[in-house]
C-alpha cells in the first residue's frame, strides 16, 4: 500500500520528521538499517537550543535521559595554556545516544509512526507523484520521502548525482567510550574537558557520563592526521589509565554546512535532513539540534502541502522547505562557519582573549548553547579581529 511518507533513519532528523507527520494524520513508514535501539557515535552533549525545540513540539527530556548535567569546564590550548570556568546558568546535558534516540523513535510511535528495523534502503527513485524505495527484500511507494539517512547519505548523492564532486566532506569525528569500571582511578567524574591543541581545525572533549566517559576528537575542516593515533596521545596525556584495553573506537564522518557549496537539500517529493543535508555546524559539529529542526521543517513542508494542495497549486516543496531552513538555521549556519575561521586560524590570539576576558567567556558558552546567537559572538570577534588586525 502507498504510504504518505517513508522516513529513512531513525536518527533524530528521522524520528522528529516522523513524529510531526503522524501527529498530523499522515500514515508514515520509518524504514532503519540497524538491528534497534543501536549505538551511534555521539559525544552526546545537547545544547539549551536543542532541549527547547524539543519542548516546543512538546517532547520534554525527563532526568531519566539525562546521564549527567556539567557546569564546570576546563580549556586547553596550544603552549600548555588553560584555564576553567564554572558555567551555572545553564549546566551542559549529556545523553547516551542510544536511549535518546530510542526515547525519540517512540514518540514517532506513539504519534502512529509505523517502524521497521533491519531494513536498508537500497535505492530511491522519485517518479512522477511518487517515489520508489528499494531494499533487499521489500519495495514500497510513499507520496513523500524524508531522507535522514545520516552522513554518508545514499539519497543525497541520488538527489545530487548532477553534481558529482560537490559533496566533500570537510570534518570527522571519533568517540570512545570508556567503562568507570575499567579505569584505573577516576578524576574526570564532574568536569568536561575541551582541548584546542590536539588538532589544528577541530577539539578534542571528555564528556563524564553517569557510566563511563566519552573521549573522542572532531575535526571541522580538512586536516590529514591521523585521528586513532592523536586519541591515544590524548589518553595518555590525560594519563587515563585503562585495566581492559577493550573499548571501541568509532566515528564518521561530520557533514558540515557550508555557504560556500551549492548543495541540492530537496526536490518536490524528497527531502534530506539532519546529517544528510550537510546541517552540522562548522565551529563545533553540533548536529542533533540542525538535526531536529530540518527534520520537524521537512515534515511541516509535507503537511503544509497536503493541506493546501488545491487551495494552493502553486506552492513548491522544495522551495518551502529551504525557506524554512533558511529561516530558521542559515544564518546562525554561516556565523559558526566564519567563527570557526576566524577562530581556528588564531588560536593564540582567542586564548588571551578568553582566558583574560571572562564576559567573552561567558558569551562563547552562551553561544555554543544556543542562549546567544553565533552573529553576537562573531560581532565581538569581529571587534577583537579589527582591534588586532586580524586577517581572515
Ligand atoms: C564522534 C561524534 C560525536 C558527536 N557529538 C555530538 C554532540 O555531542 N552533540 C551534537 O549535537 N552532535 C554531535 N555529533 C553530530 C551528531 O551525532 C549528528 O549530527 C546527528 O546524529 C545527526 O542525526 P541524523 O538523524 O541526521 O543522523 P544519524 O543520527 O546518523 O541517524 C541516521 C540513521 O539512518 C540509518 N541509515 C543510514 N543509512 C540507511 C539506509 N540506507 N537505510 C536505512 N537506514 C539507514 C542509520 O543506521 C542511522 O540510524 C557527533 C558526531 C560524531 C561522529
Amino acid at each position: 500500500m502507498k504510504k504518505d511518507l517513508i522516513v529513512i533513519g531513525a536518527g533524530p532528523a528521522g524520528s522528529s520528521a516522523a513524529f510531526l507527520a503522524a501527529r498530523a494524520g499522515l500514515d508514515v513508514l520509518i524504514l532503519e538499517k540497524e538491528s534497534w535501539p543501536r549505538y551511534k557515535a555521539c559525544g552526546g552533549a545537547l545544547s539549551a537550543k536543542t532541549v527547547d525545540i524539543l519542548s516546543e513540539h512538546d517532547i520534554q527530556i525527563g532526568p531519566e535521559l539525562i546521564k549527567n548535567q556539567i557546569s564546570e569546564f576546563k580549556f586547553s590550548f596550544p603552549g600548555r595554556e588553560e584555564f576553567g570556568l564554572n558555567y551555572k546558568k545553564t549546566p551542559i546535558k549529556l545523553i547516551n545516544r542510544k536511549t535518546f534516540d530510542d526515547f525519540l523513535l517512540k514518540k514517532a510511535a506513539a504519534a502512529g509512526a509505523e517502524f521497521i528495523d533491519q531494513m536498508e534502503v537500497l535505492r530511491v527513485k522519485e517518479n512522477g507523484n511518487e517515489v520508489l524505495v528499494e531494499t533487499l527484500t521489500e519495495n514500497y511507494t510513499s507520496q513523500f520521502l524524508v531522507a535522514a539517512d545520516g552522513a554518508n547519505s545514499r539519497t543525497a548523492k541520488y538527489l545530487n548525482r548532477e553534481k558529482k564532486g560537490i559533496i566533500k566532506n570537510k570534518g570527522i569525528a571519533i568517540e570512545a567510550e570508556i567503562e568507570y569500571q575499567n579505569l584505573i582511578d577516576n578524576n574526570f567524574k564532574d568536569q568536561i574537558l575541551i582541548d584546542f591543541k590536539h588538532l589544528d581545525n577541530g577539539y578534542g572533549w571528555v564528556f563524564p557520563k553517569k557510566d563511563f566517559l566519552s573521549i573522542g576528537l572532531g575535526i571541522l575542516n580538512f586536516e590529514k592526521v591521523d585521528l586513532n593515533k592523536i586519541l591515544a596521545e590524548y589518553l595518555r596525556e590525560l594519563n587515563i589509565r585503562i585495566k581492559k584495553d577493550d573499548f571501541l573506537v568509532k566515528g564518521h564522518p561530520i557533514p558540515v554546512y557550508s555557504d560556500q557549496t551549492e548543495f541540492k537539500r530537496a526536490s518536490n517529493r524528497i527531502f534530506l535532513a539532519g546529517d544528510a543535508a550537510y546541517l552540522a555546524d562548522a565551529f563545533i559539529g553540533e548536529g542533533i539540534y540542525y538535526s531536529l529542526v530540518s527534520g520537524f521543517a521537512a515534515a511541516e513542508t509535507i503537511v503544509d502541502y497536503l493541506d493546501s494542495n488545491s487551495a494552493e497549486p502553486n506552492y513548491i516543496p522544495a522551495e518551502n522547505y529551504e525557506f524554512k531552513l533558511k529561516n530558521n538555521i542559515f544564518t546562525e549556519l554561516k556565523e559558526a562557519e566564519k567563527i570557526a575561521r576566524l577562530f581556528y586560524n588564531n588560536k593564540k590570539i582567542v586564548q588571551l582573549l578568553l582566558k583574560s576576558r571572562r564576559d567573552l567567556l561567558i558569551i562563547f558558552m552562551d553561544a555554543v548553547q544556543g542562549l546567544k546567537s553565533y552573529s553576537e559572538l562573531g560581532n565581538l570577534f569581529n571587534f577583537f579581529k579589527n582591534l588586532f588586525k586580524i586577517k581572515i
